[in-house]
């Protein structure tokens, strides 16, 4: 398993593989008269670089999954590490400063400022990251341009359709150039064109580096990523990888234990 050759030391400019983020055993229940196992000794590491869809029916425990993975929220048992820090080690403070600095988080309900511009509610984005007024402009800039939207920086979110206003969130995730982007069901609120347009915008901007996470209860959309993980009843009841160079855009016979044959791929 490890790798002792001296190419492995010679600087690369990523890291290809690092474990981004690590879940060893995890649970989460949720007390209560009668309590509630949302999350039942999960495992899985995420590794820099790589572009996982989290899919399972509405109740399965994908949102609890992510509020852990991010931070948002403790695990009752189990230990998660993201960039290699132990969550369980960390204050409430320095938990809000590695969300700050190393997360771009995505909801289905975009979460932006009515009365700000597409840039401006990008740039708030790096407020509590403690970046400049000036750079946070200047990142948020980058990251609309990244989006397909440089050309909506001055407009509001009610001038912008549901699929733009996804992309200004996409990229207020992206602004502070995080170690992870973790997205919970983004496309939740669009129509089917529009969902797979930004799923092509996610894949995308994971060819250009981005390690992103992407919860979803679309099959379909989550069979055109990577890697899949599916959750049933707080489990992980699959971890499927498709190797590199098989995938469904290629002639090679793509492993798909649990999904439809290649020639049901959605068309980007
Ligand atoms: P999903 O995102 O896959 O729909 P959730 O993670 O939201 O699933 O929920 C998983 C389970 O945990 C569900 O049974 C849900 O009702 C329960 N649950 C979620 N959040 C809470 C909470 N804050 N308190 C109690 N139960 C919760
Ligand atoms: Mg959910």
């Amino acid at each position: 398993m490890s790798e002792t050759t001296a190419d492995t030391a010679t600087a690369p400019r990523r890291a290809p593989g690092e474990p981004v983020l690590e879940l060893e055993g995890v649970s989460k229940v949720y007390p209560g008269i009668s309590p509630v196992v949302a999350l039942d000794r999960a495992s899985f590491t995420i590794r820099r670089g790589e572009l996982v869809a989290i899919v399972g029916p509405s109740g399965s425990g994908k949102s609890t999954l992510l509020q852990v993975m991010g931070s948002l929220d403790r695990p009752s048992s189990g230990k998660v590490k993201i960039v290699g820090d132990d969550v369980a080690r960390m204050s409430d403070r320095s938990l809000a400063g590695l969300r700050a600095t190393r997360i771009g988080f995505i909801f289905q309900q975009f979460f932006l400022a009515q009365n700000s511009t597409a840039l401006e509610n990008v740039a708030d984005g790096l407020l509590y990251a403690g970046v400049r007024h000036r750079d946070r402009l200047k990142a948020a800039a980058t990251a609309l341009a990244r989006v397909g939207l440089a050309r909506r920086a001055n407009h509001r979110p009610s001038e912008l359709s549901g699929g733009e206003r996804q992309r200004v969130a996409i990229a207020r995730a992206l602004a502070g150039n995080p170690a992870i982007v973790l997205a919970d069901e983004p496309t939740g609120n669009l129509d089917s064109v529009t969902s797979a347009s930004i799923f092509t915008l996610l894949k995308q901007l994971n060819s250009e580096g981005t390690t992103i996470v992407v919860i979803t209860h679309d099959r379909e959309l989550a069979l055109q990523m990577p890697r899949r993980i599916e959750v049933l009843d707080g489990r992980i009841v699959h971890d499927v990888t498709v190797p590199e160079g098989s995938g469904p855009t290629t002639d090679g016979a793509a492993p798909t234990p649990d999904g439809p044959a290649p020639s049901e791929r959605v068309p980007t």
